[in-house]
């Protein structure tokens, strides 16, 4: 078991639990505060390889890793996977661990938060820009940049964001502030707030299977963010961390390792098609997409094997993964 990558935090066992028999391997998430809904306004996302990117920016595409193989979809989807619950009945394995992807899917990092948070960096610098024009910026130099897969070594995302906060604010004269920049993207993801769903759904989740988080993202504001919704998890795998990210299998396998299940009896959930689906089905996982906003699936991608529109569903999909 590789205890580098556990992050133990206190674990609470309610008495009602089916299992107990292996506390660094066991998911325990219990909210100190079931109806907490943190105070603090920003909500942050992240999830993929590229420094921050939206998510559904990587789920239309943009942002893709061009040296990655693709998936030819054995699935045959045409694009399109209802809304709701949809399952392929019967699983060949038992489900007896769950990975969760973080941003996105525990928590919600969306585009008006972090526009909000970049409007209010701007004016923190006394930039003279319009609404939602620093993140625009933003995300379009990011999405218009090479990806960094075909950079060797790993780099964590505030060292992305400070080299991108640089060419971001060089137009303004303010290279300077790239540090103060970094700063204030990674304190975005740090409160993050969490989806009104995840407490009962994570509750109901623990009596089911072995939790754990996997998450693209920095260690210290994972932590923070964890730390901020009340969240304890008995194992959180950041990539930071692991020193890869998804859809690197490594990662994935890392988890089921530490959780003591094989891959074949794991699945993936996360909202992110080629990082949290794709990545899952290439370590050897099931994989649900979360779809929250009732996108298209990307064709050129193998379908999930279950979707769902919120983490209130996860349950119920999985009992029909269940063989
Ligand atoms: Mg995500």
């Amino acid at each position: 078991m590789n205890l580098v990558l556990m992050h133990r935090m206190s674990v609470l066992l309610p008495t009602n639990l089916g299992y107990c028999h292996h506390v660094r391997a066991i998911c325990l998430f219990l909210p100190s505060k079931v109806s907490h809904r943190p105070k603090v306004s920003h909500r942050p996302k992240v999830s993929h390889r590229r420094p921050a990117l939206p998510c559904h920016r990587v789920r239309a595409g943009l942002g893709r890793h061009p040296g990655r193989p693709r998936n030819s979809g054995s699935g045959g989807h045409d694009g399109g996977l209802p809304a709701g619950v949809g399952c392929h009945a019967g699983g060949v394995a038992p489900v007896r661990a769950v990975l969760l992807d973080f941003y996105c899917t525990l928590v919600d990092l969306s585009d008006p938060v972090r526009s909000r948070g970049f409007d209010d960096f701007a004016r923190q610098l006394g930039l003279r820009l319009g609404p939602g024009e620093l993140y625009r910026r933003y995300t379009e130099m990011t999405s218009s940049e090479p990806d960094e897969d075909s950079v060797p070594g790993f780099v964590p995302y505030r060292t992305s964001w400070l080299a991108a906060g640089r060419r971001l604010l060089a137009p303004f004269g303010r290279e300077s502030a790239a540090g103060q920049f970094a700063g204030v993207y990674a304190d975005l993801h740090a409160t993050a707030v969490i989806f009104p769903e995840v407490p009962d759904a994570m509750r109901a989740l623990a009596r089911h299977a072995r939790i754990a988080v996997v998450a693209n993202a920095d260690h210290d504001y994972l932590m923070r963010c964890l730390h901020h919704n009340g969240l304890r998890f008995g194992l959180v795998v950041d990539s930071e961390t692991a020193r890869c990210y998804k859809p690197d299998p490594r990662i994935f396998q890392r988890a089921c390792d530490a959780l003591l299940v094989p891959a074949s009896e794991a699945v993936m959930v996360g909202d992110t098609p080629d990082t949290d689906v794709q990545g899952a089905h290439q370590a050897g996982l099931r994989a649900v997409w979360l779809n929250r906003d009732h996108r298209d699936w990307p064709f050129h991608l193998a379908r999930p094997d279950a979707v769902i529109d919120d983490l209130g569903q996860l349950l119920r999909c999985l009992r029909r993964l269940d063989p």
